[in-house]
């Protein structure tokens, strides 16, 4: 893998570069270079042909300075312990950043989960938790759904925890269905999340999004079902990048609770569409389900997905894949503001060039920090057996995304008083770092 491509390796130049201009100290920042402890693990499964396949899992718990250890299992043919490092270190930063009582984790398994079964599933995501089962807990390490992994798979995970300590235990895992534990909101959280950074971002620069007043709480079923308003004459232009969990949830919310968003391109891995007009949501969505991609959408003009990065709008929403605006584009990028719901889509060499010519990136482990907001907020409700409302989940969650957004333009001009012109992301680190470090020192460990 190139260097500059490498996930791992990005988010040590990433820790590094913060590190320098914090002044960190040598020990402190030795420590949140590499993960605290690096899980591999065989799990024999029986699949449905009578033989055994040994699968490949990892668990990297990166760092609990801040309380224990929370991030993603992905299933994945290609998974990669480097890749697993890197999440586990963004998770680190994305806990932090939202100021939650966790330090980061990540998980995974090399599989292809489209090419087996569901009981093959059940035995492997079982099979995971026996691996790894004395190494987890809702007080040690609390995994979540991510790539390729569903809510019933973390059900299935939950249940082999529970008949391993003897008792149920919820709170070991989040991401779970209604009916076992799981918080409303949760489907979600991170597209949310994202708007409400998003809005905080448009009125620190002065884009005029404007909020749908009363909309902002409602629960995805009731936006749903809201007529979608024309888009108004001074319409704030989108385009977002992937059309999965992230990408869709985020065109349905910024048409519903921002009344002037009109978004005029979407893209799968298919490729993408513009239509200047905008795209309503339901349609899209409805094209997407139906023939499996945005491109059959009638009417609208075909772009490639790099076409989209480099479309002139106000506002780029990357949600698929990590590396997409490099050196090589970012020059051409013309949004204001882009809102990183994918995780790593912006290499450092690219941070340097968007700051340089005044795009206000809003850094990935900021942005997407939602999903894990609302999984925090799930094992709280599992630890204390009482369950919230969407309304109570959401006014939650808004505050700890905006709170997060100003901390980190608050430390962006401190530094700039300070004379050093640092970009969000490093400034995002140097919160998060600031945090961590805090709670390393406290316990003595530095
Ligand atoms: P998903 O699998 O639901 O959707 C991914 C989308 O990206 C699909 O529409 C797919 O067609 C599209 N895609 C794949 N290859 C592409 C390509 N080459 N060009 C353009 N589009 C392509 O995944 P998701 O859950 O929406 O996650 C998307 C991103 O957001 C990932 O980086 C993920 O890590 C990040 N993220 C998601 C969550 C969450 O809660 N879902 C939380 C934090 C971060």
């Amino acid at each position: 893998m190139e260097e500059e491509l490498n996930p791992f390796k990005i988010a040590q130049k990433q820790l590094d570069e913060a590190a320098k201009i914090m002044e960190l100290d040598e020990a402190t920042h030795a420590m949140l270079r590499e993960p605290m402890r690096t899980l591999i693990v065989s799990i024999p499964v029986k699949m449905d042909n009578g033989k055994t396949k040994v699968f490949t899992g990892f668990r990297v718990q990166y760092n609990d300075a801040k309380g224990p250890t929370k991030g993603g299992l992905r299933w994945h043919p290609e998974e990669s312990l480097d890749t697993v490092k890197a999440l586990a270190a963004w998770m680190t930063w994305k806990t932090a950043i939202v100021d939650l009582p966790y330090g980061g984790g990540k998980g995974g398994v090399i599989c292809n989960p489209k090419e087996m079964s569901d009981s093959e599933k059940e035995r492997l995501a079982r099979g995971y938790i026996r691996a790894l089962g004395r190494f987890i807990g809702p007080e040690k390490d609390i995994p979540a759904p991510d790539v390729y992994t569903t809510p019933q798979i973390m059900a299935w995970m939950m249940d082999e925890y529970s008949k391993i300590v003897g008792y149920n235990a919820p709170g070991v895992i989040t991401g779970k269905p209604l009916e076992v534990g799981g918080s409303k909101g949760r489907a979600d959280a991170t597209a949310r999340g994202g708007m409400y950074v998003l809005r905080e971002a448009a009125k620190y620069i002065g884009l005029p999004l404007e909020e749908n007043e009363g909309k902002m709480h409602k629960s995805y079923e009731e936006l749903e079902k809201l007529e979608e308003t024309m888009p108004a004459e001074n319409a704030v232009t989108v385009a977002i990048q992937g059309y999965g969990n992230a990408g869709q949830f985020a065109h349905l919310l910024i048409k519903r609770l921002f009344r002037n968003a009109k978004v005029v391109a979407v893209s799968d891995s298919k490729g993408g569409i513009y239509f200047e007009e905008g795209l309503p949501y339901n349609r899209t969505a409805e094209v997407k389900s139906k023939t499996g991609s945005v491109i059959n959408y009638e009417g609208a003009s075909r772009i490639t997905n790099e076409e989209l990065l480099e479309l002139d709008v106000d506002i780029l929403i990357p949600a698929a894949l990590e590396n997409v605006i490099r050196h090589d584009n970012a020059e051409n990028i013309k949004a204001k503001i882009i809102l990183e719901l994918a995780n790593g889509p912006t290499t450092p060499e690219a941070d340097e060039i968007l700051h340089k010519n005044g795009r206000l990136v809003l850094p990935d482990f900021l942005a997407n920090a939602g999903g894990v907001t609302v999984s925090y907020f799930e094992w709280v409700q599992n630890i204390n057996g009482y369950y919230w409302e969407f309304e109570e989940v959401y006014e939650k969650l808004d505050k700890k995304m905006s709170k997060a957004f100003w901390d980190v333009i608050n430390t962006q001009k401190e530094y700039k008083e300070k004379g050093k012109d640092i970009h969000p992301r490093t400034a995002a680190y140097i919160v998060s770092i600031q945090r961590v470090a805090e709670a390393m020192k406290i316990r003595g460990w530095i």
